[in-house]
């Protein structure tokens, strides 16, 4: 990939948000207000977390055990994401795991090989949006998710999809309503900001992970993927930017091993842990992160050498990736 394709493939991605942003910039006191962007923000969080700390760490990895009804909450609150109903979700996410980078995973930005830009620009609409619309390498619940097809409070939620996806446009719209005194506009906007705007966006975070986390960013550890890390993406997805860290250590509740990035997700199971909503959290520690590092060239017998094979948690991680 030259650095033209690169820049060019940058530049589709991050025109569009600065427009999106300037757009906003010049509608100010006119087609959205303060309480707008007020609703716009929290239905991110309360949809966004839905996705990253329950739909992705929760579900798909068990990366913390927690309370039922906070399990059923999450796949609520995921479910307004409007990315899919929690069961096919997990399942794809999971095979994604199991394939990364290789025939077989659902959205690889590197398994349509063709030379140049195009390429490129392929390989990135397939990873961020095509693979959404393709049924090739889409995976099957009963073989990837069958423990969530086993788990009744799942099997409810992922089976009143369309509910969830309404409520999360009507809760929005409410709060316009009943925050601005019962004007029927304000209900308006609040829908367009909280709910459509809210989602378009969300979408966009999320495939940003499929397909920018495997082209662009830094790649520390050794993992056998394209997978990278990516600050930009990690600020819009709550922590998932850390993409590479997650696919070292895909049990790991935290995604943002390091203090400088910055993993919000990670600090919302923190909290929940500290008034006792989360236990068993898992992340890997400083030895077993030090073993996976990618090995300078000219120092692969040291490597070797300090790397122990039985690290229990790489053990796990592995176990934990294939769960069938
Ligand atoms: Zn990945
Ligand atoms: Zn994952």
């Amino acid at each position: 990939m030259s650095k033209l394709e690169r820049r060019i493939t940058l530049a589709a991605v991050i025109i569009p948000f600065i427009g999106f942003i300037t757009a906003v910039y010049l509608l100010w006191g006119g087609a959205v207000d303060a309480l707008d962007l007020g609703i716009f923000a929290l239905m991110y969080l309360i949809s966004g977390m839905g996705v990253t700390t329950g739909y992705h760490r929760l579900l798909t990895h068990r990366s913390f055990e927690t309370k039922p009804w906070i399990r059923a909450a999450f796949a609520i609150a995921g479910s307004m994401s409007v990315q899919g109903a929690p069961i096919h979700w997990v399942a794809d996410h999971r095979k994604h795991h199991d394939f990364s980078d290789e025939p077989g995973d659902p959205h690889s930005p590197h398994t349509h090989g063709r030379p140049g830009w195009r390429g490129v620009a392929a390989g990135w609409w397939h990873s961020h949006m095509g693979w959404l619309f393709s049924r090739d390498e889409r995976a099957s619940a009963s073989r990837y998710a069958r423990d969530l097809k086993n788990d009744p409070a799942i099997v409810w939620v992922d089976k009143l999809f369309g509910v969830w996806v309404l409520l999360g446009l009507a809760i929005p719209a409410a709060l316009g309503y009943a925050l601005s005194g019962g004007e029927p506009y304000a209900a308006f906007t609040a829908f367009i900001w909280g709910g459509l705007a809210r989602i378009f966006l969300q979408h966009h975070a999320t495939w940003s992970v499929n397909s920018i986390c495997h082209m662009y960013g830094k790649s520390p550890f050794e993992t056998g993927d394209q997978s990278r890390n990516n600050w930009a993406v990690a600020l819009v997805a709550l922590g998932e930017g850390w993409h590479h860290n997650h696919h070292a250590f895909p049990t790991s509740a935290r995604h943002g091993l390091r203090r400088t990035q910055i993993d919000p997700s990670y600090v919302f199971i923190r909290m929940l842990d500290s008034v006792g909503l989360a236990w068993n959290v898992r992340r890997p520690t400083e030895d077993q992160m030090r073993a996976k590092l990618r090995v300078p060239p000219g120092d692969e017998q040291e490597s070797a050498d300090a790397t122990d094979p039985a690290d229990p948690v790489v053990a796990a991680d592995e176990r934990q990736v294939v769960l069938r």
